[in-house]
């Protein structure tokens, strides 16, 4: 069957045709030398937005979360973050890898911390303990469902991380999402986080990309590791702009893709074999099933009739709402969830 709708992933999304004008116009430069203006453009227009004086443009958010990571530590240290964060969880092990340092995880409700838990999970000062020296966030939270954080939360684990002299970390690949959810503004989270990495490939609606926004000296050494890694790039500036291009015109309608999920979701709560499922916060439904069906073979009756969907354990399915679902395509996915037997 033909793919009619596909829901896996945010990633699923192919350059809207402003954006590819956008992509075709754009001024480039060999950005390992900085002289890319389109790049140059995207990292000032990042940093601007966020309150922060530096900028850092990456191939993905992996590679953005973990020069964060590497810059903010040093070997044998621990970072604190959820059992279900990206960094530790879908990161190919490279806070080891990468940094030489290990996860103090926290079980958290959907994928977030607080204070309390931070606080609790810090190591004393003491030769057998490894150095505690930062503090991950997810915002949204992908495996808990898209869920939020509530800022006055954020607010106290930063103050928790000032009192003990640790980095604070904000994976935030889906951050607008959160921000358009709860009327917030990035000046906030800039305030709040010493670094944040966003991605322009998810619901954004970028080929690839993501910007890491940190202080002067932070994204100096930030670049020196993005070297190493392999990720300067020459004429990026075609990608840049296409990020440019959805900062500026792709944010807004991230609420569309609430709606959808919302609607999407109401419909699989009015059936039977839908059991319990994360709230619909942003553009992410996790949900259970329960007998007779298992997430796969529910997968595949809807992938009968050119729905994809993630299976991400025996009984649980992942929907992601994104730039490239259409009402037509909302409806009939409503239509097959309503009828399906
Ligand atoms: C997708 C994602 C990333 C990074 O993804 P890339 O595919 O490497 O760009 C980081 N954190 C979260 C929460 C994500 O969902």
């Amino acid at each position: 069957m033909k793919t009619i709708a596909d829901f896996r992933s945010d990633t699923f999304t192919k350059p809207t045709p402003g954006m590819l004008d956008a992509m075709m116009l754009a001024e480039v430069g060999d950005d390992v030398f900085g002289e890319d203006p389109a790049v140059n453009e995207l990292e000032a227009i990042v940093a601007g937005l966020f309150g922060k004086a530096a900028a850092l443009y990456c191939p993905s958010g992996t590679m953005s979360n973990q020069i964060a990571i590497k810059v903010h530590t040093l070997p044998g240290d621990e970072v604190i973050c959820s059992d279900l964060a990206h960094v530790f969880v879908y990161e190919g092990g490279g806070i080891a890898f990468n940094a030489g340092c290990q996860a103090r995880t926290l079980h958290g409700e959907r994928g977030l911390l607080t204070a309390k838990q931070v606080e609790a999970a810090i190591n004393p000062d003491d030769v057998h303990r490894a150095r505690t020296s930062l503090v991950c966030l997810e915002n949204t939270a992908n495996r808990g469902g898209g869920a939020c954080y509530d800022f006055q939360e954020i607010l106290r684990i930063r103050d928790v991380c000032k009192a003990h002299g640790l980095g604070f970390h904000l994976d935030g690949a889906r951050l607008f999402n959160a921000l358009v959810a709860k009327g917030e503004t990035p000046t906030q989270y800039g305030a709040a986080f010493d670094t944040i990495s966003i991605c322009l490939n998810k619901g954004l609606g970028c080929p690839m990309g993501s910007v890491l926004v940190g202080s002067e000296a932070f994204i100096k050494e930030a670049r020196r590791v993005r070297k190493k890694l392999g990720g300067g790039l020459r004429q990026a500036g075609f990608m840049a702009a296409a990020g440019i291009y959805a900062v500026e015109h792709q944010v807004a309608r991230l609420d569309e893709d609430h709606c959808n999920a919302r609607d999407i979701a109401d419909a699989l709560l009015s059936r039977p074999f839908v059991g319990q499922m994360w709230p619909v916060e942003t553009n992410i439904i996790i949900f259970e099933l329960l007998a007779p069906y298992t997430a796969a073979s529910f997968a595949e009756k809807l992938a009968a009739q050119g729905i994809r969907v993630g299976v991400i354990s025996p009984t649980q399915i992942r929907m992601v709402t994104h730039l490239d679902i259409t009402p037509d395509m909302v409806q009939h996915t409503l239509d097959a969830i309503l009828h399906l037997h």
